[in-house]
């Protein structure tokens, strides 16, 4: 049997013991050593639902995860047992027209972690195609491993628009996502890589990850006339908070012909056409990644973005909750990290 970390409803999370799940054909089981807390996780925590993702049954919360291959399925030749790997925590069918395309993360059946009806990564073993365990080399820590997630969510936001030496690239927000936005545009050589927040402790963290200026986002005015002190106008924008605000100053902040992408996820926030008529802007929707995982292991691991220092706390599977907790109780926190089979 293994231990679980159950969300039955909002606001309760109950330890289970459950069947380890044996790996099928093509499968592999991972013995899960780091789970890092996404907002996400908090969201269903909070609520039981993320916009039209509803959760109708009891959901195992956690999808930024890390492991070590401790069982494989028939006909699995890699990752052999023992291979510490980052799980890319999505399944998808594979025959369907977007997976034919190589789009498998819009896949309408996919099957992603902890998100309802699939379970995550709250649990001491967990089962997923061997493609998507990508070994990862051992200078890269547990935690770090774990973050490959997000750091995927990122790489592949910034695949949407031409980053390169000298681009001028605005980070909207600077949350985790954000923070890993802004160290992936430096390391495509982006600069300036201006932050914009409303929180002086993310504007502060923006600053020691690298950000050329941060501007405070709370005044519309202000905010604007900070970002063009900073860079003129911005090529490229990462829009990593979905309110309404941020939106409306970063799209204010582009240059003409300037890209748009919007990574951070939110409820129905308006776009002013004008704007983006009058200076052809391209505004490009994201939904977490494909095809991302080696590249992002390989980043990681080239020392030029740094996961381990975004790690602020790390608790037992019994306290999945201070993790799911944890920003809300500091607001220096950036990453928990639930250790399933340390504890
Ligand atoms: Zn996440
Ligand atoms: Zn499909």
């Amino acid at each position: 049997m293994q231990r679980v970390a159950v969300l039955t409803e909002p606001d309760n999370v109950v330890l289970e013991d459950r069947e380890v799940p044996d790996p099928g054909p093509g499968q592999v089981q991972v013995q899960v050593r780091a789970v890092s807390v996404c907002g996400s996780d908090v969201h269903y925590y909070d609520h039981g639902r993320i916009g039209g993702f509803v959760m109708h049954a009891p959901l195992v919360l956690g999808h930024e995860t890390s492991g070590v291959v401790s069982a494989v399925g028939p006909g699995v030749t890699a990752p052999a047992v023992g291979t510490r790997v980052a799980v890319e925590p999505q399944a998808e069918c594979g025959r369907c027209d977007q997976c034919r395309q190589g789009r498998y993360h819009l896949c309408p059946d996919i099957a992603f972690f902890a998100t309802p009806p699939i379970d995550g990564s709250f649990a001491e073993y967990v089962v997923v195609p061997a493609h998507r365990a990508h070994p990862v080399p051992d200078s890269l820590s547990d935690e770090a491993a774990a973050l490959i997630e997000p750091l995927s969510v990122a790489l592949h936001a910034a695949s949407k628009a031409d980053i390169g030496p000298g681009t001028r690239v605005l980070v909207s927000g600077a949350g985790p996502v954000g923070l890993l936005c802004l160290q992936v545009a430096l390391a495509r050589g982006a600069s300036p890589v201006v932050v914009t927040d409303v929180m002086a402790l993310r504007r502060e963290a923006a600053t020691e990850y690298g950000a050329t200026t941060v501007v405070d986002a709370n005044s519309f005015d202000d905010g604007l006339a900070g970002v063009t002190a900073a860079m003129g106008q911005a090529d490229v924008v990462l829009e990593c908070t979905g309110v309404q605000p941020a939106v409306d100053l970063a799209v204010a902040a582009t240059a003409p012909a300037a890209t748009v992408v919007l990574v951070g996820t939110g409820a129905t926030v308006t776009l002013p056409l004008d704007v983006l008529q009058s200076r052809e802007l391209t505004v490009k929707g994201t939904f977490r990644y494909a095809h991302v995982y080696p590249a992002a292991i390989e980043l990681a691991a080239s020392g030029r973005i740094r996961l381990d220092d975004m790690v602020t706390s790390h608790h037992p599977l019994e306290d999945a909750v201070g993790a799911l907790l944890a920003a809300r109780r500091d607001p220096m926190a950036l990453k928990a990290v639930v250790h399933p089979s340390s504890s």
